[in-house]
């Protein structure tokens, strides 16, 4: 202990008499430099990233530039070329070193001497992966990730103007409201004519990186809204793993989800809708059927699957310019035309909203819009006038899963107050009147 003790000293005094040799040529700011150094020598802190204790290395961080090569950036880091390409040659079934994305950062852990040499370099393609190759000893390479936390959390609202505002107010992330509007109540309640007084509780999950980084909202867990004081509930279900199906449903199972969306990319506007008697006048006001519906977005807008389906085509033809066509069940299909670029294969599958092309200009177009025909046992119909069908109803063995699984999320949906409902709980309706516009708790 006392040994110990006295060998912790001694490497103090040292340290700072190299600072202080160090402060010889600094001259700046002396007395400050010393006492924050000396206060970091005296706790030292582990800094673990990527799996490795970086107080071990000298870290070089930086971006991969313009012209930048795996072996570039070595050769500028003192190592040769036949070593390079012994270490690429190693690192190759693991990582391709070609496909280096500009912008990425990358990592060098270099030996803690003169010569800096580098031991280890790390490429993050993404936030959470990244790719070790390891050439300290012998050379390895590894794909990892950085550890994530979710936390779970909890938030109501009152409505008093629109929902981002009330978001807005506590800090909360816009993501709340998107998902709420899109994902989870897109087809029962309309959020752009709530109600002032409607309000809402829900169980969302915040997504971290290395403890450190939020990435924002993961998912909502359950939410509870109150539209013109009738509550609607909705639980977040997996109903097919394999496919990567989830769902919201109610408290009795049902699925919020319609079969298809409104329209394939959002924030258009329809620029010419299914018309059997359309005429057209450079076609002599003769009449030209249009079967599709049009929405109008500028080029490079996403345009998504209505509903899950299976592309049957995605190629480039004629008039349709580069088309998707979808089959959804025996009844239903959908295709999409003039699009700049496609993303779904034949044989795919894909679920609603998911992104299959961009809009474009291809084919006989005459500005950029998405052309979406729908068909109905063959027959192009008027999306506008179907009735269109509920989403899948869960299974009945799925059902009694599903109740069961829901119960103490409900409960605790239940169990979050709102804050002004407390106020009446302890008799206070004088205050609660003046107040409760901008009641709104946050329960963490
Ligand atoms: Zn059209």
């Amino acid at each position: 202990m006392d040994r110990e003790r006295n060998r912790n000293v001694g490497n103090r005094y040292l340290i700072i008499a190299l600072i202080a040799i160090c402060l010889f040529s600094c001259k700046e700011n002396e007395k400050t430099a010393v006492e924050e150094i000396v206060a970091v020598v005296e706790k030292p802190e582990e800094i673990v990233e990527f799996g490795f204790n970086l107080n071990n290395y000298i870290v070089k961080r930086d971006t991969i530039k313009k012209g930048d090569s795996f072996g570039e950036i070595l050769e500028r880091n003192h190592i040769g070329y036949p070593q390079i390409f012994n270490i690429a040659e190693k690192a190759k079934d693991t990582f391709d070193i070609r496909r280096l994305q500009v912008g990425k950062p990358y990592t060098l852990l270099c030996s803690k001497d003169s010569l800096e040499r580098p031991k280890c370099f790390i490429y993050q393609p993404s936030l959470e992966e990244y790719v070790v190759i390891n050439f300290q000893d012998s050379i390895h390479a590894y794909k990892s990730r950085k550890p994530i936390k979710y936390i779970e959390k909890t938030a109501t609202g009152v409505i008093t103007n629109n929902i981002s505002e009330t978001l807005d107010e506590q800090g909360l992330s816009p993501r709340l409201a998107y998902k709420m509007a899109d994902d989870i109540y897109a087809w029962t309640i309309d959020f752009r004519r709530l109600q002032k007084g409607d309000r809402f509780k829900v169980i969302y999950t915040d997504k971290y990186i290395d403890d450190t980084i939020y990435t924002g909202v993961h998912n909502i867990k359950a939410a509870y809204f109150e539209h013109n004081k009738e509550p609607f509930y909705a639980f977040e279900f997996t109903t097919d793993s394999t496919k990567g199906i989830i769902d919201y449903f109610s408290e009795e199972a049902k699925n919020l989800r319609r079969a298809f969306l409104k329209a394939p990319v959002k924030f258009s506007r329809v620029s010419s809708r299914y018309n059997l008697k359309r005429r057209i006048a450079v076609y002599g006001f003769k009449v030209r059927p249009h079967k599709g519906t049009d929405f109008a977005a500028p080029i490079g807008t996403p345009i998504m699957a209505t509903a899950n389906g299976t592309v049957t085509e995605s190629r480039r033809r004629g008039g349709n310019g580069n088309y998707v066509k979808i089959r959804h069940n025996a009844t239903y299909e959908t295709q999409y035309l003039h699009m700049k670029k496609r993303k779904a294969k034949v044989g795919q599958f894909v679920k609603q909203g998911d992104v299959i092309g961009w809009v474009g200009m291809t084919g006989n177009t005459g500005g950029p819009h998405v052309c979406y025909r729908f068909w109905k046992n063959g027959k192009q119909v008027d999306p506008f006038k179907q009735k269109l069908p509920e989403a899948k109803p869960i299974s009945d063995s799925l059902k009694i899963k599903y109740l069961d699984f829901i119960q103490p999320i409900k409960k605790q949906l239940d169990n979050i107050h709102f804050l002004e409902d407390v106020f009446e709980e302890q008799n206070q309706p004088e205050q609660v009147i003046k107040q409760s516009d901008n009641l709104i708790s946050l329960n963490n």
